[in-house]
């Protein structure tokens, strides 16, 4: 025992000379700068792909990103199978940057066998290589039963599945409810986004339909399925919903240590509490670097125009990649304000941008194949 100490404290002065041997050590504190950006790996953890085209695959890797594809349950998307089956296609092309996870839908909730049926569905598709299961917020604010009532996500009917995706080792990811904006009117919203987005889909604006759940409905709802799931790896995606505080978003943190959070559509709402106090959200940053990821919800459909996805991409990256590693006062679409930019260090970066992913999607991606 006193051998092994002996050999520990060796080994420590021995790898501190080596620091003093190559120079000062690099301080942790040093930030990432814009001409980084395309240098540095980094992982898109929140894409949606429903197309053959490969626009957004070869985008991303031309700027040194990896994707996360999520299938999800949205009735603009094509149906499930067919997302399954784009999804197989990439991953089989494009494995060192394509990675996705599956859905299920509630149809035939009421059949007795509905559970069985999603779990066998759900093990085809972790054979076929999803990696996670995403639940979307039409649990929530669609789906009713046969008796009209509205399907929340702590129904028990979902523990089995919920359990099955633990025992299989997989990831559940879940959009619940929306921002709290939803629920206010459209001039007390605090971002144009939430603004232009619940102008264009008043059927998702809850303030327009206080029949439905409510916010804390919702919020409560995810958190008593977590409660019953506690050893479950989760990601609350959109900051899981808790986007307008960053002391809500650490309370849901520290009361379940599994779960995650990624910032996809709520970056600005971040920002417009960086215009109140910039040091608040930044605290936020460095005291969770382990538990945050980043992504974007960019979509590639069908019929879009190879140009402009390309142009959208790349304005919404480096916006972003501004806003997390510069110290510059900044504007974006979404605020009507200039904000200061958090000037993360490139150690919390790099936990933001790739390694929690790489944590949570253990050997997601395949290593790049070397040509020429
Ligand atoms: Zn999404």
């Amino acid at each position: 025992m006193y051998y092994n100490l002996i050999i520990l404290m060796l080994f420590l002065i021995g790898s501190s000379c080596n620091n003093e041997s190559k120079g000062p050590a690099v301080s942790i504190e040093e930030s990432y700068s814009m001409e980084d950006f395309k240098k540095v790996p980094k992982i898109d953890t929140h894409a949606h792909i429903t197309s053959d085209g490969k626009t957004f695959i070869e985008e991303a890797r031309a700027n040194n990103f990896r994707l996360m594809d999520m299938i999800v349950d949205v009735p603009q998307f094509p149906s499930i199978p067919r997302q399954l089956e784009i999804c197989l296609k990439h991953r089989e092309e494009d494995p060192d940057v394509f990675a996705y996870t599956t859905a299920f839908t509630l149809e035939n909730w009421d059949q007795p066998d509905w559970g069985d049926k999603i779990i066998e569905n759900l093990q085809k598709d972790f054979d076929n290589g999803a990696l996670g299961v995403k639940v979307w917020k039409n649990i929530g604010m669609t789906y009713k039963d046969q008796k009209g009532n509205q399907i929340m996500l702590d129904d028990p009917k979902f523990d089995p599945i919920f359990q099955f995706i633990k025992d299989q080792h997989k990831v559940l990811l879940s959009h619940a409810g929306e921002p709290k904006n939803c629920w206010l009117p459209l001039d007390e919203m605090t971002v144009n986004n939430d603004r232009n987005y619940f102008t264009e889909y008043p059927e998702f604006h809850m303030y327009l339909h206080p029949e439905l759940p409510s916010y804390e409905d919702q919020i409560q709802a995810r958190d008593n399925m977590l409660s019953k799931n506690t050893a479950l790896t989760f990601i609350g995606v959109h900051l899981a919903s808790l986007e307008w505080s960053v002391d809500e978003i650490a309370r849901f943190l520290d009361r379940f240590p599994n779960a995650s959070v990624d910032l996809t559509e709520r970056i600005p709402h971040l920002q417009y509490q960086s215009l109140e106090n910039r040091n608040r959200v930044r605290e936020f940053f460095i005291k969770y670097q382990d538990r945050i990821s980043y992504g974007t919800d960019f979509e590639q459909e069908e019929n879009h125009d190879p140009a402009a996805l390309i142009e959208k991409m790349n304005a919404r990256w480096l916006r972003d990649w501004k806003y997390f590693n510069t110290e510059e006062i900044m504007t974006v679409p979404e605020l009507d304000t200039p904000f200061q930019g958090l000037g993360l260090p490139k150690t919390a970066a790099d936990k933001i941008y790739r390694i929690n992913a790489e944590k949570i999607f253990k050997d997601a991606w395949e290593s790049p194949k070397i040509t020429g």
